[in-house]
């Protein structure tokens, strides 16, 4: 039988230095009173390099130069040049993308197929597509004579590192504003990459600053007195902590939170392609994905059928190397995580779900978990109700249309859900009673720059993507 095995994508491709500055004001700095940290490869537990921490004398000197630019340069920009900017950028993504994207996947552990194939295109296309708006604001829905913002603060996660700050930058630079942004502590390196873009691409110095660090250097940008608007993609618990330190603000904040979606199938759904997308909605980036199909709700006139389909087709799905073209399942971000998802599927077990995973090897260094679901679960049960952030599935089941929508609605979170149906009544009817920012039908995860992406309840509020992406950059 013949097998094809190509060789894994180059790692020379990537020139990745072993120490980094912060970018503030349009130059590399030493950070002045911050301890350097160390970004590793969850795949092989590799230092990739060392990275500043920004402490607050450094927020501080980004959050001026920010606030420089966007008075003397970027604010007083026409939107027409500002898109020559933008349009540079997109383009100079073009060109980078297969080192950015080897470098997205050893930095985060995601599989090459995905950073090339999703992640890296979609980046280029929010550029793109914001560059087009830039000179036409006053269409974007916030009156006739729109006025930026002002400094934004932009505090993303690790699990999409560089379509993540698309999703920050694009819209903000478009509408006016100047951007300081902190990456991830454990995904930085795209980032700082992109920090090398914006001088390539001349951009005026202090309209993009990236400051890198954990958890507190966060919080000193976006608690800086400073900043006018925050944006924050990351978990409820630290969403929930940033809406109370800006309340009595004039800070405006929108907030991309968790998730716990339900992916609903109905006994009418076209199989093949469903089995397909309840892979993709779990599996797609290690489940790492606030939007993740997380919780099955399966009719149960097809239930043995769906099961024993899925099980078949997990069966085939390759874990490993990230930078092998072939692989499906890369490296869980990072030791804590991995605990994470290990303690929850243990309280999965322990409550009572049954657990299976198919027979897999994992690599011996680096942090994985082999893809999972578990049956026999209740609306109760932990594993229904947390987000597990992993390639871990629960699933549930239902007899009547009703009983679904009260199901995939009984949860904390309002993020997205997918609706697997033949009948577009149904998808149409459905798509009002969930309680979710995306409803997919016979789809799963799929983004594009024009469409708005955000949550109800726990999942956060504010829009990102499309015209109403833009709204939240502008002051009505
Ligand atoms: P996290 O909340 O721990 O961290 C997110 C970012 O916030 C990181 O850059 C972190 O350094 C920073 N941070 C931590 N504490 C902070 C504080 N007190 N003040 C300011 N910044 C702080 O989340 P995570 O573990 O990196 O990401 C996973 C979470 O992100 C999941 O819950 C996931 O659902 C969510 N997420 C949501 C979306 C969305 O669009 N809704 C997209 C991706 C991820």
């Amino acid at each position: 039988r013949f097998e094809y095995a190509p060789a894994p994508e180059s790692r020379a491709i990537v020139d990745i230095k072993s120490s980094y500055g912060l970018f503030i004001n349009g130059a590399f700095t030493e950070a002045t009173d911050g301890k350097p940290f160390k970004t590793v490869s969850p795949a092989s537990e590799e230092v990739l390099a060392e990275v500043s921490e920004a402490g607050p004398a450094d927020v501080d000197r980004a959050v001026k130069a920010a606030r420089k630019a966007y008075e003397k340069v970027w604010g007083p920009m026409p939107g027409r040049d500002r898109a020559k900017y933008l349009y540079r950028i997109a383009r100079l993504i073009q060109e980078r993308s297969r080192e950015l994207a080897v470098l997205e996947s050893l930095d985060n552990g995601k599989p090459i197929r995905e950073s090339r194939d999703v992640d890296l295109p979609l980046v280029a296309a929010h550029f793109f597509y914001y560059a087009g708006w830039a000179d036409k604001l006053e269409y974007a829905g916030a009156g006739p004579d729109p006025q930026p913002l002002g400094v934004a603060a932009q505090v993303i996660p690790w699990n999409f590192p560089l379509m993540m700050l698309a999703w920050k930058i694009a819209p903000a630079l478009a509408a006016g504003n100047t951007v300081v942004l902190k990456p991830a502590e454990t995904t930085p390196l795209t980032a700082l990459a992109f920090a090398e873009i914006c001088q390539q691409a001349d951009l005026p110095p202090g309209v993009v600053n990236i400051i890198t660090g954990a958890g507190r250097t966060g919080q000193a940008l976006v608690e800086h007195e400073g900043v006018d608007k925050v944006a924050f993609t990351g978990s409820t618990a630290v969403g929930r902590a940033i809406a109370k330190s800006v309340a009595g603000t004039p800070k405006k904040v929108t907030l991309e939170l968790g998730g716990k979606a339900a992916n609903i199938v109905f006994e009418d759904a076209p199989i093949d392609q469903t089995i397909e997308g309840i892979v993709n909605g779990i599996f797609f980036n290690q489940g790492h994905v606030c939007c993740a199909g997380s919780r099955l709700l399966v009719q149960e006139s097809v239930y043995d059928e769906v099961l024993a389909r899925l099980k078949r087709r997990m069966s085939t799905l390759r874990v490993g190397d990230p930078l092998d073209k072939n692989t499906d399942i890369g490296a869980i971000n990072s030791a804590e995580q991995l605990a994470r998802i290990r303690e929850l599927s243990q309280i999965g077990e322990d409550e009572g779900s049954e657990r299976w995973s198919p027979e897999c090897e994992l690599p011996a260094q680096g942090f994985w978990f082999p893809p999972t679901v578990f049956t026999g679960v209740s609306q109760a049960h932990r594993i229904a109700r947390e987000e597990i952030f992993g390639p871990v599935l629960s699933v549930l089941t239902f007899r009547t249309p009703q009983e679904a929508v009260e199901k995939a609605n009984n949860t904390p979170f309002g993020l997205s859900a997918g609706v697997w149906t033949e009948k577009g009544s149904r998808i149409l009817w459905m798509a009002n009673q969930l309680r979710a920012g995306v409803v997919w039908a016979n789809t799963f995860n799929r983004f594009d720059p024009t469409s708005p992406f955000g949550g109800y309840k726990e999942s956060g509020y504010g829009r990102e993507g499309g015209r109403h992406g833009l709204e939240a950059y502008l002051a009505h």
